[in-house]
């Protein structure tokens, strides 16, 4: 059983008591303090975890500054080596990971295990292209007024300390894009797992430690984001902050942070336009699995649909019977079954009260709309206006909602009004034309005739407005995660 190579990480009670990893040892923290893991599939406790105190954050970031300074001098192939075999063992534990993460966050088998497996390619795609990031030499005279004596050799080095805070959707994935990059380019890292996720993310930790990471060079430290987070990002310690979590807590962390690098990822609240030559099957089928996949709670979920009202007349039957069809909703565990629980009883709350808001000031509900603890069923709603609290923030559950508009210039203008700019998907028969509308709209990335999706992980990946800063994607996210370092020779005249 792979269980027993991950035995240091807790007690043996149950409900374990998870420790945290202070760049030396598991420890349990001095506070006493911890905080439960609960599960969404059926409310009970997983586990602990340590809610680690102010001093023993200062002990695990002067921890990852001291080893750092010794991980940029390891030569990169041997740093490489060492995510390979990281991802081995990621691999290797995909059944064990896999279960944890349908306890931790209740997603289905499928999306659990796609989610493992896609972090161990991650993981070696980093390494791989970490090889591949080069500085560059440039000459003084190709600017006027300089000659032949200057040149300056543009190496890429580290940043130092990385803070790396990740969400509870995508716990090992989005953890894994994070620290990955990081290590392959000589940084240590502070690593801040979700409270929910922080089971998966510990166990991840384990891994890259277990594969060669020396001691310091990746810390673990557990905790409420409203308990520590502050702290951490404002830390003297810390060189850069890498985030992924809603734009809410994005946007109050950059506003705390002062002048280091950021790398965020942030909410979405996805759009889709459809024009009238779109093929209303398969556009019905995507909008199905890009609203619903992993209960609407993922940044790339479409929220909204736009069209004519022709198309939307036609297009809104077609998308109400695949959802009979195509979403199961139930406890994930079991066969058969596709839409499990959202994260929490609050959670769930909070989406029940915005479908009922939006009833209130006119909106239809076409399909779904009911509550059950934390299971809230597939959810089509008509008649919506962007400015109601549904549309307005990002609803982070199974619910879609569909606008008829006057244009499409008006279907424009409601994306671009919008606080949010992630992805937004054009479906149309006409890829010129998808082509022509893509350019028009303000967000980080279009697709056409599909879901908004990340990936294939090395094309850039970006938020603009709300919903992030910077560019994440392999060759993207090692080149923020570096900075240059020109070195000029002035040679003698
Ligand atoms: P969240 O509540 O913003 O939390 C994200 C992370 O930030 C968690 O680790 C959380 O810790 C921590 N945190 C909370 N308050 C903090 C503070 N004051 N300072 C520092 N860290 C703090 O988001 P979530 O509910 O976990 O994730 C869902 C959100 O993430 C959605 O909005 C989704 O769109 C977004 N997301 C975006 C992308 C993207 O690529 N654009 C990808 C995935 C998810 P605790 O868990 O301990 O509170």
């Amino acid at each position: 059983m792979p269980k027993e190579y991950f035995v240091s990480l807790h007690d043996h009670k149950s409900p374990p008591t998870y420790r945290f990893f202070n760049g030396e040892k598991w420890a349990e923290s001095l506070t006493g303090k911890t905080i439960d893991v609960i599960s969404p599939l059926d409310n009970h406790i997983l586990g602990k975890i340590q809610l680690v105190s102010h001093s023993e954050i200062d002990q695990a970031i002067e921890r990852a500054h001291q080893a750092q300074l010794l991980w940029r001098d390891i030569p990169m192939i041997k740093r490489a080596q060492i995510l390979h075999l990281a991802s081995d063992w990621i691999r290797h534990h995909e059944h064990y990971l896999t279960t944890i993460l349908i306890k931790e966050i209740g997603k289905t088998l499928a999306e659990a295990k796609d989610e493992i497996l896609r972090s161990a390619d991650m993981v070696d795609y980093f390494a791989n292209e970490g090889l591949h990031i080069k500085g560059e030499e440039l000459s003084g005279e190709a600017f006027p007024g300089y000659d032949q004596t200057k040149m300056a050799i543009i190496e890429r080095v580290s940043l130092g300390v990385i803070l790396a805070i990740a969400p509870f959707n995508y716990p090992v994935n989005l953890s894994v894009s994070k620290i990955a990059p990081a290590l392959i380019m000589g940084n240590s890292v502070v690593f801040k797992p979700p409270t929910q996720g922080a089971i998966s993310s510990l166990h991840l930790t384990e891994i890259f430690r277990l594969a060669g990471v020396p001691d310091g060079v990746i810390v673990t430290v557990t905790g409420g984001g409203s308990d520590i987070g502050d702290y951490l990002c404002t830390h003297s310690g810390i060189d850069m902050v890498t985030f992924t979590g809603s734009s809410q807590v994005g946007k109050s962390i950059a506003e705390k942070i002062g002048m280091i690098p950021i790398l965020f990822e942030c909410g979405g609240n996805n759009p889709a336009i459809v024009l009238p030559d779109a093929d209303m099957h398969s556009t019905a089928v995507e909008i199905v699995k890009g609203a619903f996949s992993y209960s609407g709670q993922r940044c790339t979920a479409i929220k909204y649909v736009l069209g004519l009202s022709p198309t939307i007349d036609k297009l809104l039957p077609i998308v109400v019977k695949k959802t009979k069809e195509l979403i199961k909703m139930g406890d994930p565990r079991s066969e058969g079954y596709n839409l499990g629980p959202v994260i929490s009883n609050a959670a769930a709350e909070e989406i029940e009260k915005r479908i009922l808001m939006a009833k209130a000031a006119g909106a239809k509900i076409v399909y779904g709309g009911e509550q059950k603890e934390r299971y809230i069923e597939p959810t089509i709603l008509e008649g919506v206006k962007p400015s109601m609290e549904i549309l307005r923030i990002e609803t982070f559950g199974p619910v879609v909602s569909f606008i008829k508009v006057k244009s499409i210039d008006e279907a424009v203008k409601i994306i671009n009004g919008s606080n949010y700019g992630l992805q937004a998907s054009v479906f149309t028969s006409d890829e010129g034309a998808g082509i022509k509308l893509a350019q028009q709209i303000d967000v980080g990335t279009v697709q056409i005739n599909s879901k908004p999706q990340r990936g294939p992980d090395h094309f850039p990946f970006l938020g603009i407005k709300g919903s992030g800063i910077g560019v994440q994607g392999i060759h993207y996210t090692l080149e923020a995660m570096t900075r240059f370092k020109p070195i000029v020779l002035n040679k003698p005249q």
